[in-house]
């Protein structure tokens, strides 16, 4: 016992309790986890590495798969983005395009003609089908350029043309004016715009300007047209594009076109109504757009946005956020795409789900499948290792029977051909004239008797094998006394022993008692002592008995041919020898039965032995006898056993 230097149990505590005490990692029942689950462990996995492998194989396809279907995502994403992006750009572009061409048209009306009456432009605007051909515009009209000096005539002669309230507004003093006097369809919002002079606003004069020193169409800053209601706080917000009515041909520069200008081509446009015309396709409600004039983004500048969610940071992130220029009539715009979540998960997720899916399960399926071929290809080889293993014990016990029936035979043949002898000889000296020899007919009948002895002895081995087989072996115990039982037993081999000059002693110098069954302590002994005389040589043969108050202890020493190490063991087995048949008689049964009956009584047999050094038998047997269960009673009237051999 090693000591513990800690804790209450001082210098004699087991040592396990000290280990346990000091390093709880070290514990029993930690240390045989620590002990056999790496060696569980490693074992599982050797035997199912293919099936991990398959798993591991599986796993990384799948992780590839899923990063190559991923890439694919992003960039069909990507890709469908951008086609919308194109789409919007061009779509609004080409709008923006159309109603140039449509304001030049319409300046050509202007040009053809030195006076366009109202009616003549009423008809023109209608004729263009506005809302049908060019949605989102709000009418077009035509602002006339006035001198100084020519303000009451103008008012005076547009009020003559049924139009009794015009005047030009906002009232006041100015170098230049300018006068919407022509405004179709003249509905209830474009009509508060009559008579109103653009060119007092400075966002509107800008354009303006532009348009009529460059002679094209101009498109102003954001504005907030007249026609907007000024309560209304959804007002949008709104531009307006002008294109140049000169006077006479068209002039080539700047003063000339100063000179000559007779006013604008114009229309307003209010950006949620324009872009709400354009419904691009692409966009299906998945991407916002913003339209910002300028080149800066920000919310001065904002012409519209279509955004209601939050902000665009997943889009973005994602790369699904553009700003695109664009050229409006001379003015730049920039536009604003970004993705919605909408988009982002139309277009993400479905597929790289499916693939993970399908890519996890078919791996699943690979390793269960992996795992259940090894499992069966194991369970196969298994059974058949235990086919082969239970066709060579029975090859075994087919050659052991064999030779047993072999020896057996040989074994009875030899009493019973000797008995044979002895009778035909009594039967001649009977048959012989004259008085009988007394004396030869005793011999003759003792031998006899020994063989018929000899006979007796083997069937009763044969018999004792097949009880001890089939478990039909029963005890009667006894309180006894071992010493006692050994000599009277011995005093039995004395006569044997003398004839083969042979030294047979017994040493039990205390008595040793316990509760044993008398007849088969005396087989045991019998099977011993014989043995010893049998394998002994002649030599002596030394017979002791101890007791140590638990356990008795029985041992027989000869000096003999002794036993190899490799026999040691298998000699107690049923029908095994260590010595050739052609040397020494025997069924091998006699160590077998002395085992099992030991072993019935609760206790154990060994032997120490060295070839040419004799052997040593030693039996244990607890005094108390076996346990309970064990204990019966046998018939008192079975004889005491003499030796098997
Ligand atoms: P048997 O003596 O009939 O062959 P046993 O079962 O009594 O059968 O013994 C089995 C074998 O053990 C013997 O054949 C012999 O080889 C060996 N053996 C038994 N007792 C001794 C002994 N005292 N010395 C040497 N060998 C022995």
């Amino acid at each position: 016992m090693r000591t513990c230097p800690y804790g209450k149990w001082g210098s004699r505590a087991p040592s396990i309790l000290c280990i346990a005490l000091v390093d709880p990692i070290q514990g029993p029942a930690l240390r045989v986890l620590r002990d056999t689950v790496p060696a569980l462990l490693s074992s599982h996995l050797r035997r199912h590495a293919s099936a991990y492998c398959a798993l591991l194989v599986g796993l990384a396809v799948t992780g590839v798969a899923a990063l190559y279907v991923q890439r694919g995502i992003d960039e069909r994403r990507n890709r469908r983005f951008d086609e919308a992006v194109r789409e919007g750009t061009l779509g609004l572009q080409q709008r923006m395009d159309m109603y140039q061409a449509m304001l030049l048209g319409t300046r050509g009306l202007f040009s053809s003609s030195q006076q366009v009456e109202r009616d003549e432009f009423h008809a023109y605007v209608e004729s263009l089908e506005l809302p049908r051909r060019y949605p989102g515009i709000q009418g077009i009209g035509f602002s006339q350029w006035l001198r100084p000096g020519e303000l009451e005539a103008h008012e005076a002669e547009v009020g003559a043309e049924g139009l009794p309230d015009y005047h030009v507004w906002p009232e006041g003093e100015r170098a230049e004016y300018t006068a919407i006097v022509f405004l179709e369809p003249l509905d209830a919002r474009n009509r508060r715009a009559i008579g109103f002079d653009m060119f007092s606003e400075p966002t509107r004069q800008e354009a303006m300007r532009r348009a009529m020193e460059t002679a094209l169409p101009a498109a102003s800053g954001k504005v907030r047209l007249v026609q907007e209601d000024e309560a209304d706080t959804r007002a949008q917000a709104g531009f307006l594009i002008y294109v140049p009515v000169y006077n006479g041909t068209q002039p080539t520069t700047p003063e000339d076109r100063r000179a000559h200008l007779r006013g604008f081509v114009y229309a307003p446009f209010r950006m949620g109504d324009l872009v709400e015309g354009l419904r691009f396709p692409g966009f299906q409600g998945t991407v916002d757009l913003e339209i910002h004039d300028g080149a800066e983004t920000g919310p001065e500048a904002l012409l519209f946005t279509s955004r209601q969610e939050g902000p665009w940071e997943e889009g973005a992130r994602l790369g699904l956020y553009r700003e695109v220029p664009l050229s409006v009539a001379g003015r730049r715009w920039t536009l604003v795409f970004a993705a919605r979540e909408s988009f982002i998960e139309r277009n993400s997720q479905l597929q790289l789900g499916t693939v993970l899916i399908s890519g996890l399960l078919v791996t699943l399926l690979l390793f269960l499948m992996t795992r259940a071929q090894v499992n069966a290809r194991a369970a196969a080889e298994a059974a058949s290792a235990e086919q082969q293993r239970l066709a060579s014990e029975a090859r075994t016990a087919v050659r052991v029977r064999d030779e047993f029936l072999g020896v057996a035979a040989h074994e009875l043949r030899t009493p019973l051909t000797s008995l044979k002898l002895q009778l035909q000889l009594l039967y001649r000296q009977l048959r012989q004239p004259g008085p009988l020899d007394a004396e030869r007919v005793e011999r003759g009948v003792e031998s006899c008797e020994r063989q018929t002895t000899r006979l007796s002895q083997l069937v009763d081995s044969l018999l004792d094998v097949s009880r001890l087989m089939h478990g039909r072996m029963e005890l009667r115990l006894e309180a006894l006394e071992l010493g006692e039982v050994t000599r009277e037993l011995v005093r039995r081999f004395e006569t044997d022993a003398q004839s083969a000059g042979v030294r047979l002693t017994v040493d039990a110098p205390l008595p040793v008692q316990g509760r044993w069954d008398r007849l088969r302590l005396e087989q045991v002994l019998t099977n011993l002592v014989s043995n010893a005389l049998k394998y002994g040589q002649g030599a002596p043969v030394d017979v002791r008995v101890r007791g140590d108050g638990s356990a008795a202890f029985l041992e027989v020493r000869d000096q003999g041919i002794g036993i190899a190490r490799e026999d040691a063991e298998r000699i107690f087995d049923r029908f095994e020898r260590a010595v050739s048949s052609r040397h020494y008689g025997g069924l091998g049964l006699g160590l077998f039965i002395t085992r099992q009956l030991v072993e019935a009584l609760g206790g154990s047999i060994a032997v120490v032995s060295l070839p040419g050094q004799g052997s040593t038998f030693t039996v244990r047997l607890p005094v108390t006898g076996p346990g309970e269960e064990a204990e019966g009673t046998a018939p008192a009237s079975e004889p005491p056993r003499a030796p098997l051999h």
